[in-house]
C-alpha cells in the first residue's frame, strides 16, 4: 500500500533535501492502516513465502510494520492481538499465523532481550579477526555484476528495506565469507535501514549475520554458498555467475568464497559439531588449491568493485 506525506513530511524532506516517500507512513493512523492492509492482504500467504526472495516483488507478503514497532507508532501487543483475533476468525493457515507470532513474539523479544545481556562491549566484538574494508558495492550496485547483490543494493537505496533473507542470507552473508570487518558492516546496516534501532540491529548482525561473537548468540554461523541463493530466490535466472561453479571466471562469488570461508577458518569449526557436514564437504574437495586462487580473485574483484 501507499501512504501519502503530509504537508509536515514535506517540509521535513525539503529541510534534509530528500524526496518524500510513499512506501512508508510517519503517523499512528498511516502505522495502523499498514497493520490492516497486512492482516486482510497478506497475512494468509506470510507462512509459505516469509523465507522466498523474489525478483519482482519487493515486500512479497511481509507486515513492513518494523519502523513503526520500533519507534512506538504501534505496540507488539496490538500487532499480535490482531494478529490472533485474524486467525481466530478463519482463513488464515496455522502456517501464517505461527510464523508471524513467533517473529514478533520469538525473534524480537528474544533479540531484545540478548541486546541487554550482551553488555556493551559486544558491538566492538570481532572474534573471527575479519578486517577488510567494507566492500564498494555495498555503497554503490553498479560495483558488481551479480544479479543478487545489485537487486538487493538497489532495493535498500529505493526504500530503506529489505526482509529478513537477503540481510542475512545475502548481505551478511557476502560480509561473513569475504572477512569483512563487522563494525564497519554494522555501521552501513546502521546507516541505509529505515528500521535500524540499535537493539535489533547489532544482536542481529554481529551475532547472527557476521558470527563476530564466537557464537554467544548462534551455534553456527550463517554461511551459504550460491547453491542456497538459487535455491531461495529468482536472483541467480539471467546471473553472469553460476551458482553451481567453485572454480573459474563464471563460478558464483557466493559457491567460491563460502568454501574458502570454511578452509580460512577449518580449524576453529572442526570442533563445532553443527559444522561437521560442512567440514566433512570441503576435505572432500578435490580442488581445493584451484579454488583458493579463484577466491583470491574474486577478493580482489570485489574490493575493486568489478566483480
Ligand atoms: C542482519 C539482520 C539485520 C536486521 N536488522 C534489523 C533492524 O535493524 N531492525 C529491525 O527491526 N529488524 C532487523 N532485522 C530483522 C528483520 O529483518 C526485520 O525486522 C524485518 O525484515 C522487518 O520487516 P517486516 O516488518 O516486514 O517483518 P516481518 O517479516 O513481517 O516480521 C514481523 C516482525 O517480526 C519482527 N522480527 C522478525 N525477524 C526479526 C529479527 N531477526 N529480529 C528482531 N525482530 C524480528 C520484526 O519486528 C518484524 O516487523 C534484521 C535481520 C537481520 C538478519
Amino acid at each position: 500500500m501507499e501512504h501519502q506525506p503530509d504537508s509536515i513530511d514535506q517540509e521535513v524532506a525539503q529541510e534534509l533535501g530528500i524526496q518524500t516517500t510513499m512506501t512508508w507512513a510517519t503517523t499512528r493512523d498511516g502505522a495502523l492502516k499498514q497493520l490492516s492492509n497486512f492482516i486482510e492482504n497478506h497475512f494468509a500467504e506470510f507462512g509459505p513465502y516469509e523465507d522466498a526472495m523474489a525478483a519482482d516483488n519487493w515486500a512479497l507478503h511481509h507486515s513492513l510494520l518494523s519502523p513503526y514497532l520500533n519507534n512506538g507508532l504501534l505496540h507488539a501487543s496490538e500487532v499480535i492481538a490482531a494478529a490472533l483475533a485474524a486467525f481466530e476468525k478463519g482463513g488464515i493457515p496455522i502456517a501464517s499465523c505461527e510464523g508471524f507470532v513467533r517473529q514478533i513474539i520469538g525473534w524480537r523479544e528474544y533479540v531484545n532481550g540478548m541486546y541487554w545481556h550482551l553488555g556493551e562491549q559486544y558491538p566492538e566484538l570481532n572474534d573471527l579477526q575479519a578486517n577488510r574494508p567494507l566492500l564498494p558495492l555495498f555503497s554503490d550496485s553498479s560495483k558488481t555484476q551479480m544479479n543478487c547483490m545489485k537487486l538487493v543494493v538497489g532495493d535498500i537505496h529505493n526504500r530503506a528495506w529489505v526482509h529478513h533473507i537477503p540481510r542475512l542470507m545475502v548481505l551478511s552473508n557476502l560480509a561473513l565469507i569475504t572477512g569483512t570487518n563487522p563494525q564497519e558492516y554494522l555501521n552501513w546496516m546502521r546507516e541505509v535501514f529505515i528500521d535500524a534501532s540499535d537493539w535489533v540491529m547489532v544482536p542481529n548482525v554481529i551475532g547472527m549475520g557476521v558470527h563476530a561473537d564466537g557464537g554467544q548468540m548462534m551455534t553456527k554461523p550463517y554461511a551459504a554458498g550460491g547453491a542456497y541463493i538459487s535455491r531461495m530466490s529468482q536472483y541467480c535466472k539471467g546471473c553472469i555467475y553460476d551458482p553451481k561453479k567453485r572454480t573459474g571466471d563464471d563460478a558464483c562469488p557466493f559457491t567460491t568464497l563460502y568454501w574458502d570461508f570454511l578452509d580460512r577458518h577449518r580449524e576453529r569449526f572442526a570442533g563445532n559439531h553443527r559444522m561437521a557436514q560442512q567440514i566433512f564437504g570441503l576435505n572432500r574437495l578435490s580442488d581445493l588449491p584451484e579454488l583458493k586462487e579463484r577466491a583470491r580473485e574474486v577478493l580482489d574483484g570485489l574490493d575493486q568493485g568489478v566483480i
